[in-house]
């Protein structure tokens, strides 16, 4: 792992995404690695060349930046931590950039939301339970630990990170799990589905939001090229994705109605 200390410019990022305004990403890079990262574009705003997972810059100034940035944001906003990286990678134990970011945020009225896979994250509950109307959402893909250590190989086992949401939602903070992605015939069978909603209910979680894989050609190749090697019977139905996402996500939404009647648990589509 190549990890560097860097200065950056700007840590509140107007954001692409509809449902949120700014982006924070305290570092460049994520060491959690996992195989269907649509993050990997990021590469080429970096400099590396090491292959996306193997390196991270840590925005070690990135605490003062945003505390500048936010004295000119006169619009209450809505502030998504962890877009293209995981705050709570295994190097923010050490460098506590977001747990600083997350303290300037406090005296701000921002909605601020954060996105992560690991249980890191309850190290700063004293400062998560100070932020106005905070949302933690926690990306569980497949309560089967195989399935996990193939596709998200640095991250903590999907109980850990459920029992971290537990923890939150016990603490009055609003959590919610994303299940994202959903991976065609690989984790979306009728039972994988249900043991997440089923979990994530007995956790606290308010919902349970699904996504689909998006096949863009490096995340479809090397996805492809794992289930190549470790599902080899399922590589055929894996591969009617690419050609038939209508169809599969019409039967997935399906699925998903069902289980999440069956499991009362509120449930959203992002696909
Ligand atoms: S945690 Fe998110 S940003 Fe990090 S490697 Fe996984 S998918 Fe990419």
């Amino acid at each position: 792992m190549f990890i560097s200390e860097v200065k950056c410019k700007s840590v509140l990022n107007k954001s692409g995404i509809s449902v949120i305004d700014y982006a924070i990403n305290p570092y460049y890079g994520c060491a959690h690695k996992c195989q269907y990262c649509y993050a990997v574009f990021m590469k080429r705003f970096t400099g590396h060349t090491e292959p996306w997972g193997d390196f991270v810059d840590v925005k070690i100034n990135a605490p003062e930046v945003l505390a500048r940035q936010l004295q000119r944001l006169r619009k209450r906003s809505r502030i998504s931590f962890g877009t293209v990286c995981d705050p709570y990678q295994p190097l923010e134990l050490k460098y506590k950039i977001t747990r600083k970011c997350l303290e300037i945020l406090i005296p701000y009225r921002h909605r601020v939301s954060i996105l992560t896979k690991s249980s890191i994250i309850i190290r700063d509950t004293d400062v998560l339970r100070r932020l106005y109307k905070l949302k933690v959402s926690f990306t569980i893909t497949s309560m089967d630990e195989r399935v996990r250590k193939i596709f998200e190989p640095v991250t903590p086992s999907a109980e850990k990170r459920f029992k971290a949401l537990r923890t939150l939602a016990h603490d009055g903070i609003r959590t919610s799990v994303f299940v994202a992605p959903v991976m065609p015939y690989i984790s979306d069978s009728p039972d994988a589905i249900g043991e997440i909603l089923k979990a994530a209910k007995n956790a606290g979680a308010e919902y349970v939001m699904f996504d689909t894989l998006n096949p863009y050609p490096k995340v479809w190749r090397n996805t492809q090229r794992l289930v190549r090697i470790h599902f080899p019977d399922r590589l055929e139905s894996f591969n009617t994705y690419y050609s038939n996402q209508k169809m599969y996500k019409v039967r997935l939404r399906e699925r998903i109605r069902h289980l999440g009647e069956k499991y009362d648990i509120d449930y959203r589509f992002a696909f």
